[in-house]
């Protein structure tokens, strides 16, 4: 039919290398950037396919061979309330460890109490359970044929299972919150939010390591970590010189990582690291962040009136400044990112879609980001890019019917490139 190759096509000859493949792909699954729910097999011959004939509309010379769902059976084992970072509170199933596609998963989340509820979930329940792609494994559904006489959902806390505070439940939302300020599950989920990759990557320091600290009465706060020292990590157990040596290394290397990390290590609500990087480029220091009224962040694009309050309000609290300031005085020194107003992409909107085989998507957005350029997940007619790669669908039909340029990947990368 002379349409390209897509990626993956491949000529096999014999049932044995069909089997092969289906199986390599299989594996492979996991690492791609989109999902995918098996192959298709096609008969290339020409004559093979005459004799194999049609079905009412489809041919028998083309099969599509699905992978097995990534959902496995398995027991609720009990169900605990979580608190998270923020406060809010999260029913999350602890399971009979059970393999999907591959991964074993002992856990997955119930979301919230409106959501269980309506999904009746209840402990010791037989329950199906689903991965898809990164997300956390969630609960699909309870099989109430195998339910356990007595079972009882599981009632909404009265107190915060973890520092006993008051509970909350904010308007016009479904989560519940812990009011306390003190809250050590709060506490906690901050600073390993503070020392994760994609915020401060302090390497090496994990949960472990962080919930060690807090019970050592080492740290209460994000800024405690820059005044540990060799004695303070050889107080744990099963630490020697040398990892003692590589977490002081991680905490030292993080003083001077960019501006929008340190933004968005803060864990400032509705502040994800999008934000933190327009945050960044538009204040260019916490100095000035700090003193942004309402109405210069406002002005920024892309941020609201949820997410100017909020980073008011971060500011406006006295202890969250002070963590800042000992922080700085520690050598904390967020480096200030160039601002890419000059870049080749300033003011432009890209849409990537389809399958990409140059880079990631993750990828894209930073080219396009890095050059002054935003990166949109749909089409309209602010687009000024469509990026397209193999089997796009119907961003790049809209793309068409807009009229909005469409490049491949390579034609990107050449813009880029300049
Ligand atoms: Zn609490």
């Amino acid at each position: 039919m002379g349409a390209a190759r897509k990626p993956f096509d491949q000529k096999v000859a014999g049932i044995d290398a069909v089997l092969a493949y289906y199986r390599e792909i299989g594996e492979t699954r996991e690492s791609l950037p989109y999902e995918i729910d098996g192959v298709v097999i096609k008969v290339d011959s020409f004559d093979l396919q005459r004799d194999l004939g049609e079905k009412t509309r489809s041919p028998r010379w083309a099969i599509a061979w699905k992978f097995p769902p990534r959902q496995a059976v398995t027991v609720v084992e009990d169900i605990v309330p979580q608190v998270g970072r923020t406060g809010v509170i999260t029913p999350v199933a602890h399971l009979k460890p059970v393999e999907v596609s591959g991964v074993m998963v002992s856990r997955a989340t119930l979301h919230n109490w409106e959501e269980m509820e309506k999904k009746d979930i209840r402990k010791g329940d037989t329950v199906v359970v689903e991965r898809a792609g990164d997300v956390i494994p969630a609960v699909v559904k309870a099989m109430t044929e195998k339910r356990l006489e007595g079972a009882e959902l599981l009632a909404v806390p009265a107190a915060c299972p973890e520092c006993g505070s008051e509970i909350v439940k904010i308007p016009g939302e479904v989560a519940i919150r812990c009011l306390g300020l003190t809250c050590p599950a709060q506490i906690r989920e901050t600073i390993i939010h503070f020392a994760s990759r994609h915020a401060m990557d302090m390497e090496g320091m994990g949960d472990k390591y962080i919930e060690q600290l807090l019970r050592l009465g080492l740290v209460k706060n994000v800024a405690d970590l820059y005044y540990l020292t060799r004695d303070d990590f050889m107080r744990f157990e099963r630490m020697g010189d040398k990892l003692a040596e590589n977490l002081l290394n991680a905490i030292e290397a993080s003083k001077h990582r960019e501006l929008s990390r340190f933004i968005y290590a803060l864990g400032i609500r509705h502040v994800g690291e999008h934000t933190a990087k327009l945050l960044a480029s538009a204040f260019g220091s916490i100095e000035h962040l700090e003193k942004a009224t309402e109405e210069e962040l406002l002005s920024i694009r892309e941020v609201g009136p949820q997410v100017a309050q909020s980073v008011r309000t971060f500011f406006r609290n006295p202890a969250n400044r002070e963590v800042i300031e000992r922080m700085f005085a520690a050598g904390v020194k967020p480096a200030v990112e160039e601002k890419r107003l000059g870049g080749r992409f300033t003011g432009k909107t890209f849409v990537f879609t389809g399958a990409l085989t140059r880079f990631t998507r993750d990828d894209a957005k930073n080219m396009v980001e890095n050059e002054g350029g935003h990166a949109a997940g749909s089409v309209s007619k602010k687009t000024d890019y469509v990026v397209a790669g193999a089997e796009a669908g119907s961003k790049l039909d809209k793309a068409r019917q807009l009229g909005v340029n469409v490049l491949t990947e390579d034609e990107f990368l050449k813009m880029l490139e300049g």
